[in-house]
């Protein structure tokens, strides 16, 4: 039936909960008239229209904080009602914490418990249940959804949030979904975006009609574009600040500007884009100190108070930065405020209330990828004038505001207009294997919003054939299945799956569990000589990967073995863990404590897949089992091996086919120079490093299951195909001594 506004709205100021059937509490009314006042509010009417209509698609725009992604969803939910149907609403979100915080908050809205009727699933964590009816949900999950239930038949409406971020999975799922909406008539897409350059989504969404023209008699088709709702922001006035100068290090510039704005300015809240964990954390720790001292040298001067947000971040503490901002020191003076220093999550996934002051350093962690030489990393880089001109909005939600650049003018002329969608800027061959699974197999006509680059296509293919998850006619594998089954990157699953014929299936799957993780150790910058000596007795002669399998083994012991997850919401749990250990050894529990997560979730993925599950043993200092666990992750990583070069008392590294020089990372626990590497990352921070290190035989490399990728016909000629020639001559003078023996034996 087709519900109205006002129909909704007697439902919600009602005393009954029809959820739950108990009377709805107090808060629920707080947040209610809340929610009342949001700019979505006052065109529920119009959106319900418009979804109502015969099109199946909806493209929805409206300014962050506007009140999409936490009320769009629920308006949906009184209009359709899917649990009459068994069938549920889902939101997707590109980041894992937007999920989590938003299916937190609108269980709070609802008035119900999170994970019964509203939850959230990300990558390892799904917080649903049999009552679920709204579900927020990473873009990356739903594309894996698919992969067992082709025509999302669970779900009545989805929800395409955030489009304008453009990530793989939201762009894969666009195509998807339009394949998926022609044979399914009654499914529903709301594609919601926060910035205005709607067009391009509403003419792909578009639907085609056919008419016959009466003079002609042919038959004329033309496409009609996908409807649009626009929810226009309350926003004030912007001022934008440059700096005179280039600046040298953005982060102290941060912090000085922070200082400078709770020492000068007028009442109001503080956010800062910063790139990731480490300086954030730095950041909070520099701004809490410098508060401290100014704050005991005066006594008027209002409390400041440090907030980190990023996705690492459990969600109790990422709920802190909703929290209000600390009250005046003394009777009548002036309020405290918050500063809160964020990802990019903060720039169009979160809205937090009460900012007035941005502080844009202009950079951003971002995916970078080169096909040629096959690496893809996380560089810090320049964001866009879009990214720029976002972030800047977050300052004039509730007044007018000020948002400081840390850079000049003439360099914000110089960004890129637009952020690059991630396809153009990621190794593909996950999102292929995906697809492939999902019955995607023509990727050169495939409906993409922004088709890949045909060499970065090539790539990924060439990358999974290598692998063996996809044949030679290019057919998905026995192994390429097993593949898929795994939410991991394609190399780490080929390690985890050549476990089980190395006998060492339980450690890899701890190893890819720890490197599926954050990383475990704690590494203060004031206390960086303990940290490195208590990391240093975990320490395994053989490298990074069997570290980290002692330190979890180790961990193990300490902590009770049905841990509860990571949502912070295990707190009894905490007390039978042995805090102390963690604290101690300089590791991070949580951290450890997901490891274990994953691993079990792992492990039932690779049984259910015909595994076979062994072990090497508990001592991992046996030959034998240092051996079968390196093998393991050479079979998966052998396109990121690396070999000395002399001389050697540098330590640098060339590493194969694309030669490029690189040294071990100085967090490794290989102190000596092995002749030939894997690694599980490359870095660039600017130098180039190879982080999480092993030794590992270069004949390993020739052995039939890596033929492909070194035969020596592909390489160019050059220091590292004579390398690998006389590895060549190496093995076959081997096999033919072999041969002798045996031959004289059998004389
Ligand atoms: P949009 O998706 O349009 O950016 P949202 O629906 O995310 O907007 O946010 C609407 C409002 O809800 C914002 O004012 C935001 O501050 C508030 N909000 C969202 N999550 C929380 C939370 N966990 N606690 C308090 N307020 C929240
Ligand atoms: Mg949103």
């Amino acid at each position: 039936g087709r519900t109205t506004a006002a129909q909704a709205a007697l439902l919600e100021d009602d005393d009954m909960n029809p959820y739950t059937g108990k009377p709805f509490s107090a808060q629920y009314k707080a947040i209610l008239a809340k929610r009342k006042q949001l700019p979505v509010h006052k065109q529920r009417q119009e959106f319900l229209d418009l979804v109502q209509k015969d099109d199946q698609f909806l493209v929805l725009v409206g300014e962050t904080g506007s009140g999409k992604t936490t009320q769009i969803p629920q308006f949906l939910l009184f209009d359709e009602q899917p649990q009459r149907q068994g069938k549920m609403i889902a939101c997707t979100q590109p980041r894992r914490v937007a999920a989590m915080s938003v299916a937190k908050r609108v269980a709070e809205e609802l008035d119900v418990q999170l994970g019964e009727e509203v939850g959230y699933t990300i990558r390892f964590d799904d917080n649903t249940g049999p009552k679920t009816v709204l579900k927020y949900m990473t873009d990356g999950m739903l594309l894996r959804e698919a992969m067992t239930d082709p025509q999302l038949s669970r779900y009545s409406t989805i929800i395409l949030d955030e489009a304008h971020e453009r990530t793989v999975a939201t762009d894969i799922l666009m195509g998807l979904i339009k394949q998926i909406t022609k044979t399914r008539k009654d499914l529903r897409i709301v594609v919601m975006s926060a910035t205005l350059d709607s067009a391009r989504f509403q003419s792909y969404f578009g639907i085609e009609t056919t008419t016959v023209d009466a003079a002609t008699g042919r038959e004329v088709t033309a496409t009609r574009d996908a409807p649009l709702l626009t929810i226009p922001g309350r926003t004030y006035p912007v001022e934008i600040l440059y700096t005179q100068e280039p600046q040298e290090s953005y982060l102290s510039s941060a912090v000085n500007a922070v200082m400078q704005i709770h020492q000068h300015e007028g009442e109001g809240d503080i956010l800062c884009f910063l790139t990731g964990e480490d300086e954030i954390e730095d950041a909070c720790r520099q701004v809490r100190a410098r508060v401290g001292e100014l704050m005991a040298a005066d006594r008027s001067l209002p409390d400041l108070r440090a907030l980190p947000l990023y996705s690492s971040l459990p969600v109790p503490q990422q709920q802190k930065i909703f929290m209000p901002p600390p009250g005046p020191r003394t009777p009548g003076g002036p309020p405290g405020r918050k500063v809160i220093f964020s990802t990019n999550i903060a720039e169009t996934s979160l809205t937090i209330d009460g900012v007035v002051y941005v502080i844009d350093p202009g950079f951003c962690k971002q995916k970078v990828y080169n096909p040629r030489s096959r690496v893809e990393s996380l560089l810090v880089s320049p964001i866009s004038q879009a990214s720029c001109n976002q972030r800047a909005g977050r300052a004039g939600r509730t007044r007018p505001g000020k948002c400081f650049r840390l850079f000049p003018e003439s360099a914000f002329k110089s960004l890129i207009p637009q952020t690059i969608p991630e396809m153009q800027r990621s190794n593909l061959a996950a999102t292929i294997l995906q697809m492939f699974k999902v019955g995607i197999k023509d990727f050169v006509h495939f409906d993409f919003l922004d088709a890949p680059a045909p060499e970065t296509l090539m790539r990924a293919f060439e990358m999974l054939n290598y692998l063996g998850a996809i044949s030679d006619e290019g057919e998905l594998t026995k192994v390429g299945m097993a593949m898929s089954e795994f939410p991991l990157d394609p190399q780490l699953t080929k390690a985890l799956l050549m476990g089980p014929e190395y006998g060492c299936s339980e450690e890899m799957l701890t190893i890819v569990a720890m490197l599926s993780s954050p990383m475990c150790f704690v590494r203060p910058p004031d206390q960086r000589m303990e940290a490195d000596r208590a990391k240093a007795k975990f320490d395994h002669e053989d490298g990074d990967h069997l570290t980290l399998c002692v330190v979890y083994n180790e961990a193990l012991k300490h902590m009770g073995r049905n841990a509860k997850s990571d949502r912070g919401d295990g707190g009894d749990q905490g007390k039978q863990w042995d805090k102390d250990f963690f604290w101690q050894n300089y590791l991070n529990e949580r951290s450890l404590r997901n490891a274990m997560r994953v691993r079990s979730q792992l492990s039932s993925i690779l049984e259910r897949c015909g595994y076979e599950l062994n072990s090497v043993g508990e001592d991992l200092q046996t030959v034998k089992a240092s051996r079968a666990i390196r093998r393991a992750i050479t079979a998966g990583f052998f396109m990121q091996v690396a070999h000395l070069q002399q001389p050697v008392r540098k330590g640098n590294y060339m590493t194969v086919k694309d030669e490029q020089v690189v040294r071990i990372h100085p967090s490794s626990c290989m102190k000596h120079h092995p002749e030939w590497i894997v690694y599980h990352e490359f870095v660039m921070t600017p130098d180039f490093y190879a982080r999480t290190v092993s030794p590992i035989e270069g004949k390993w490399l020739l052995s039939t299951k890596t033929n492909d990728y070194f035969d020596l016909a592909t390489f160019r000629e050059g220091p590292m195909r004579r390398e690998l020639t006389q590895l060549v001559h190496l093995a076959q003078a081997e096999k033919a001594s072999k041969a002798r023996m045996k031959e004289s034996d059998r004389k």
